[in-house]
């Protein structure tokens, strides 16, 4: 099984703390946590994925903040040195993130005007 992760989502789970959108939303963070946690295959994207499946912002498969989370995504393919569309395995992809971005003290830079900014310290 493969699963859809937008390449920003790779910073939410490392925070993820059960608040969220909806309780949709917190329910479905909590099942793809559990799924990840089994280390399979993800593909990277730069569009909705299956967090974004279960949430309300998502209109049509468009998220209502489509720019500027584009741009979160974007931010975290390149410090990681990545493509969107890069098939890897979650725990690889993880490690990326924490050495080259949140280890890194880069993390506020790429996505400190979330509303969610607060919980992620
Ligand atoms: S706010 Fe946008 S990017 Fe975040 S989970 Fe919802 S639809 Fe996806």
């Amino acid at each position: 099984m493969t699963y859809r992760i937008r390449a920003h989502h790779g910073m939410c789970f490392s925070f993820f703390q059960g608040k969220g959108y909806s309780g949709e939303f917190t329910d479905n963070m909590w099942e793809m946590k559990q799924k990840l946690d089994y280390n399979p295959v993800v593909t990277l994207l730069q569009e909705t994925d299956d967090v974004c499946a279960h949430c309300p912002n998502n209109q049509e498969g468009i998220c209502a903040s489509m720019e500027k989370v584009a741009d979160y995504d974007g931010q975290v393919l390149n410090l990681c040195g990545l493509e969107p569309g890069t098939m890897i395995r979650w725990k690889d992809f993880e490690k990326l993130v924490q050495d080259h971005i949140l280890k890194a003290g880069r993390r506020e830079e790429i996505c400190g005007d979330c509303e969610w900014n607060r919980l992620c310290i």
